[in-house]
C-alpha cells in the first residue's frame, strides 16, 4: 500500500478477467462436494457441483424462455435458492440480471421496469409483507410496460422444464452482468451497471481480506438484492470456496441467532442496526456463538460500544468494517482483522488492492492529510455506469476516471480511512440508504400538500428514521395518516416518513436555503431525542 498526501492506493495485486460463470466453474472443480449454499428458511443444501448442475438447468431455462445475451431479467424477490441459482445462471446465459428491491411498490417497480427495458420478471406470488402480483398489476397502471413474461418462483420446477442444450455465449470478463438500483439524488432510483470484473475482483479482494477459505461459512441475513448479499455475499462465497449460509427470507434477529447456534458459521454479516438487534436480543446469552471468528459490518458508521461488543460477546475476534456504494462495486476500504479495536472502531480501513482513493475538497484540490474532503475512487472497481442515464453517469465518473462516492472522509497518516459526513443530502436508516429529495418529489405529488422538506432524525436502533415537515395548502385539512396512506403500498415501507410535522414556514437562511440542519435540531428538542443523537456522533 502506498499513501501519498492525501492519495492512497491499495496492496499492488492482479486484477482478473474471469466472469462469474468461469468463477462458479473453479469452485465446482476445486470443491465439489462441499457444501455451497445452505438456505434454512427452504431447507435447501447444495453442493459446488450440485449449485453447478442447478445453475446450469437454469441457464438452459433462461434460453428456453427465448431470452438472449444481453437482454435484461428482472428478479424482484427476498433472499431464496432461487435468487442465487438466477444470479449465476444470467451469467452463464450472457443474460443481464437486474436486482429489484422487494420492498419497491408500485411507483418504484414500474419505473425500474420501463427504465432498464427488462423483458422477463421472476417474482414470489405473495408474502406475509406484500401481495406482489397485486403491486404488479396496478405498476402497470402508472407506465405502459413491454414485459414479455412474468414467472412466478413458486413455479420453478415448470420454469426449469424449459432447459434446452446450449453452447454458452461467448461473454467477456467487461461485460455488465448485473444492474442493481440505488436510491437516487434527484427523483427516482438509479440503476447501477456493474461488470463481471467488477463482481468477481470485488468479491476476490474481500473474501482475501477476510481470510475467507473453502473450511469458512459465511451467515448471510442481509438482502441479496444489495451488493451486501449479491457481492460481499455470493461473490466472496464463489471465489473462496466457502459456504453460503442465508437463515431467512428477510432479515429476523431471533431465525439469526438460531442459525449461528446451529450452522456454526465462521463469519457473520451486517448493517450496525442488525448487530444491535441481535445484541439486545433477550434470548441472545442462549445461543453458541464461539464458532464465529469474524465478520463484516458495513453500511452506515457503528457506534463503538456496539464494536466492542461485537467483538467481545458475539466471538468475532476479527471482525472488519467494510465502507463502499453500489456504484464501487462495493468495497472500497476494509480494516483488518489485526487492526487494533480502535482502529476498527473510529475508520473504515485501508483502501483495498488495486483501488486508488484521494480525498479532495469542493473544487477538487487535494486536501491536506488528516483533513476532511469528498472520497474519490479510481480503479476497476467503479461501475460501467448508471443505465440508460450518461448525464448522472458524467456527473458521477469525472474525465480522469474517478467515482466521486459523495460521502466525506478525511485520510489518518497510517492509511486508514474516516467517514466523517455526506457531501449528499442522504438519509440511512438501518442500513437503507434513502434521498429525501425523492420522498419530497413523491409527497409533493400530494394534491393538498404545498411544501414538504425531508430529513433524517436519529434513532437509537435503526440509526436514523425519516421526518417530514409539510406545509399544507390554503384551505385544506391534511393529518399524518393520510400522508402514510399516500404512501403505503406506492413507495417502499422505509421511506414512509415515521414522522410528520404540519408547519406555515420553514427555517431558511437569509437567502432563501432551507436549513434542514435547523429542522433537525428543533426535532431533537422537541422530540428529546439527545441521547440518541449523541449515540450517532460518539
Ligand atoms: P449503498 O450504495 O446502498 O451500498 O450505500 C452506500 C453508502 O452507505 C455510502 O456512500 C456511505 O454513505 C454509506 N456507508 C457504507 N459503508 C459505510 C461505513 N462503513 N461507514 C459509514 N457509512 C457507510
Amino acid at each position: 500500500m502506498s499513501i501519498v498526501e492525501n492519495y492512497a492506493r491499495g496492496q499492488d495485486l492482479p486484477v482478473l478477467d474471469i466472469t462469474i460463470s468461469q468463477l462458479l466453474d473453479q469452485a465446482a472443480g476445486r470443491f465439489p462436494d462441499r457444501e455451497a449454499l445452505a438456505v434454512l428458511h427452504q431447507r435447501r443444501r447444495l453442493t459446488w457441483s450440485e449449485l453447478r448442475q442447478a445453475v446450469h438447468k437454469a441457464a438452459g431455462a433462461l434460453r428456453g424462455s427465448n431470452l438472449v445475451p444481453g437482454d435484461r431479467v428482472g428478479v424482484w424477490a427476498t433472499n431464496c435458492t432461487e435468487w442465487i441459482l438466477l444470479q449465476y445462471a444470467c451469467a452463464f446465459a450472457g443474460v443481464v440480471l437486474v436486482n429489484i428491491n422487494p420492498a419497491y411498490r408500485s411507483h418504484e417497480l414500474s419505473f425500474v421496469l420501463e427504465k432498464s427495458r427488462i423483458k422477463v420478471l421472476f417474482l414470489h406470488e405473495r408474502d406475509a409483507r406484500a401481495d406482489y402480483l397485486a403491486i404488479l398489476d396496478s405498476a402497470r397502471g402508472h407506465r405502459q410496460i413491454e414485459l414479455s413474461e412474468v414467472i412466478r418462483l413458486e413455479d420453478w420446477h415448470n420454469f426449469e422444464r424449459r432447459a434446452i442444450p446450449f453452447s454458452p455465449p461467448d461473454v467477456s470478463a467487461a461485460d455488465v452482468a448485473n444492474i442493481q438500483y440505488t436510491s437516487g439524488t434527484t427523483g427516482l432510483p438509479k440503476g447501477v451497471m456493474l461488470t463481471h470484473r467488477n463482481l468477481v475482483n470485488n468479491g476476490r479482494f474481500i473474501a482475501l481480506n477476510l481470510g475467507a477459505t473453502e473450511r469458512d461459512r459465511l451467515l448471510v441475513p442481509v438482502p441479496m438484492f444489495h451488493c451486501f448479499g449479491c457481492v460481499i455475499g455470493t461473490m466472496a462465497s464463489g471465489v473462496s470456496g466457502a459456504a453460503m449460509v442465508i437463515p431467512s427470507a428477510q432479515f429476523d434477529a431471533l431465525t439469526t441467532l438460531r442459525a449461528i447456534h446451529e450452522e456454526r458459521p465462521t463469519a457473520i454479516y451486517g448493517v450496525p442496526t442488525m448487530f444491535i438487534s441481535w445484541l439486545n436480543h433477550p434470548e441472545f446469552g442462549r445461543y453458541d456463538m464461539s464458532s464465529l471468528r469474524t465478520g463484516i459490518m458495513a453500511g452506515a458508521p457503528c457506534p463503538i460500544e456496539v464494536m466492542r461488543r461485537v467483538v467481545n460477546d458475539m466471538h468475532c475476534h476479527e471482525l472488519t468494517i467494510a465502507y463502499g456504494q453500489t456504484e464501487s462495486s462495493p468495497v472500497v476500504t476494509m480494516s483488518h482483522a489485526d487492526d487494533s479495536v480502535e482502529t476498527r472502531c473510529t475508520t473504515v480501513g485501508r483502501a483495498m488492492p488495486a483501488t486508488e482513493v484521494k480525498i479532495v475538497d469542493r473544487d477538487g484540490a487535494a486536501v491536506p492529510i488528516g483533513e476532511t474532503g469528498e472520497l474519490l475512487t479510481r480503479g476497476y472497481l467503479v461501475m460501467a455506469g448508471y443505465d440508460g442515464d450518461p448525464g448522472a453517469t458524467a456527473k458521477a465518473i469525472d474525465a480522469e476516471g474517478w467515482l466521486h462516492t459523495g460521502d466525506l472522509a478525511a485520510l489518518r497518516p497510517d492509511g486508514n480511512f474516516k467517514i466523517t459526513g455526506r457531501a449528499k443530502d442522504t438519509i440511512i436508516r438501518g442500513g437503507e440508504n434513502i434521498y429525501p429529495r425523492e420522498i419530497e418529489e413523491y409527497l409533493l405529488q400530494h394534491p393538498k400538500v404545498a411544501e414538504v422538506y425531508v430529513v433524517g432524525l436519529p434513532d437509537e436502533k435503526l440509526g436514523e428514521i425519516v421526518a417530514a415537515w409539510i406545509r399544507v395548502r390554503a384551505g385544506q385539512g391534511l393529518t399524518a395518516d393520510d400522508i402514510r396512506c399516500f404512501c403505503d403500498g406506492n413507495i417502499a415501507y422505509y421511506k414512509i416518513p415515521q414522522h410528520v410535522r404540519f408547519v406555515t414556514e420553514f427555517p431558511m437562511t437569509a437567502n432563501g436555503k432551507i436549513q434542514k440542519y435547523r429542522m433537525r435540531e428543533i426535532e431533537i428538542h422537541e422530540l428529546g431525542l439527545e441521547q440518541a443523537a449523541r449515540v450517532q456522533t460518539a
